[in-house]
């Protein structure tokens, strides 16, 4: 099966805590703080694997943690950093932001990108000692690893996109130009995977085909296949629209050219307003001559450039390649897109800001997810770790929030079973 879509959970390693120790020597008296500092959590790192054309492992395994830093120990150990996490998926895959659907970050550079910090490794006591503060005893916390929800999207990339109604020839058109082996058969939805394929044309003139499953109509409002696909187009830079044109199938050339062409038209009006080179197909077994010249003149007159072939017989073939590398030259290159939002823009801090405060009884209760990892570090008996403690209710923006509550001075506030008077 061919997957192209996947939504996952994505969370960096949090940083390793910083340590509380004091130094201890025989023959020594009273050693200084020599707690050492937590390391570093891993990343999760996307990589982009050429091999890889489909998002199938991850339909399988949704969820990605790195591993968290190691705490820091006595002796001024540092706590080893944790490795990153490496995703590897497929060129051209987009990283969107699940909620939002923005996209994050194109895959299509071969730039590998880091879409979840690991959190920073907390100070271990050994930095905390100053001339009037000699014993030290806390530490920091290391910091959470960022963690969010992503959609991965594969828009394959191709310069040039096959489209048209199934059984057309699409695939037996790319089979002959390159050395893609496409599933060719006479019944409709054959190709139920993109089908990419080289094609070279002349020398250093390749390029990239793409055969996707065939349109129908309908197709772009979800309606059967297709519209699925039809991203894998979206990156092209030229389009050959295959048209059966022996009718076959008892089919209209002409409406089925204006059918396939709403529906590009739906799905997206830059690939609606791609250049198109039009392909009458099956020519070998087309005995209306008067069905043929109409359609030529229809898609003439419209500016397209025509061209009569039969893909099985490899009529007609070469002129439509010639053509291909001719319009090629003079377009932009394959569509790699900008990112919609940064999220290096979030601080980790971020993930600190979400907290509820409730009232009962006149005693304000804070709570946070992130709380009480932070509150394991503090020393409630020193002054230098409070203030520490304080900075933190006021940067995240709790103490605002009990302010606007109406909380007055005295009044007790709760934090996870830690209880204190509130002062202004
Ligand atoms: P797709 O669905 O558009 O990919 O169409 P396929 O390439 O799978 O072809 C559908 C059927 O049409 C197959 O049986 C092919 O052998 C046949 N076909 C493709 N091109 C030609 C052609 O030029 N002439 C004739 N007679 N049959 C063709
Ligand atoms: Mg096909």
């Amino acid at each position: 099966m061919f997957i192209d879509i996947a939504k996952i959970y994505i969370k960096a390693g949090d940083g390793g805590d910083g340590a509380v120790a004091f130094h201890r020597e025989k023959y020594v008296a009273a050693g200084g703080p020599d707690g050492g500092d937590g390391g570093r959590g891993g990343n999760i790192v996307f990589v982009a694997d050429k091999n890889m054309n489909t998002l199938m492992d991850f339909r399988y395994k949704r969820k990605y943690v790195a591993k968290d830093g190691e705490n820091g120990g006595k002796n001024k150990c540092s706590g080893a950093n944790a490795e990153d996490l490496i995703i590897k998926v497929p060129l051209g895959t987009l990283i969107k932001d699940a909620q939002s659907g923005l996209i994050i970050k194109d895959m299509s550079d071969g730039q590998n990108f880091i879409a979840a910090k690991g959190g920073r490794g907390g100070w271990g006591n050994q930095h905390f000692a100053t001339p009037t503060r000699q014993i030290p005893r806390f530490a920091k916390p290391g910091e959470p690893g960022e963690q969010r929800m992503v959609q991965l999207e594969l828009k394959l990339i191709a310069d040039v996109g096959l489209v048209g109604f199934p059984n057309v020839g699409k695939s037996t058109f790319l089979s002959v130009v390159s050395s893609a082996k496409p599933k060719i058969a006479n019944y409709h939805f054959t190709t139920l995977v993109p089908n990419l394929g080289v094609v070279h044309a002349f020398e250093d003139k390749d390029f990239v085909l793409a055969d996707i499953p065939g349109l129908i109509e309908g197709a772009s409002s979800g309606v059967g296949l297709g519209t699925s696909f039809l991203r894998h187009v979206d990156r092209c830079r030229l389009i050959i629209h295959v048209v059966d044109i022996s009718s076959s199938e008892g089919r209209d050339p002409i409406a089925d050219f204006k059918a396939i062409n709403s529906e590009l038209k739906k799905h997206s009006d830059r690939l609606s307003s791609l250049p198109q080179i039009v392909v009458g197909n099956k020519c070998d077994i087309a005995y209306d001559m008067n069905a043929i010249e109409k359609f030529k003149d229809y898609v003439t007159k419209l500016g397209y450039p025509f061209f009569l072939i039969s893909a099985a017989s490899k009529n007609g073939i070469k002129e439509v390649i010639a053509k291909t590398v001719e319009m090629l030259d003079n377009l932009p290159d394959t569509l790699i897109y900008d990112p919609e939002i940064t999220i290096n823009e979030q601080p980790v801090k971020k993930t600190a800001q979400d907290f509820s405060v409730n009232v009962h009884d006149g005693i304000y209760y804070v709570e946070a997810e992130w709380l009480p990892k932070i509150m394991s570090g503090i020393n409630y008996n020193d002054f230098e770790s409070m203030n520490y403690f304080q900075r933190v209710l006021r940067n995240s923006g709790i103490i605002d929030r009990l302010e606007q509550m109406g909380i007055k001075e005295g009044d007790t506030v709760n934090i996870y079973d830690f209880e204190f008077e509130f002062l202004k």
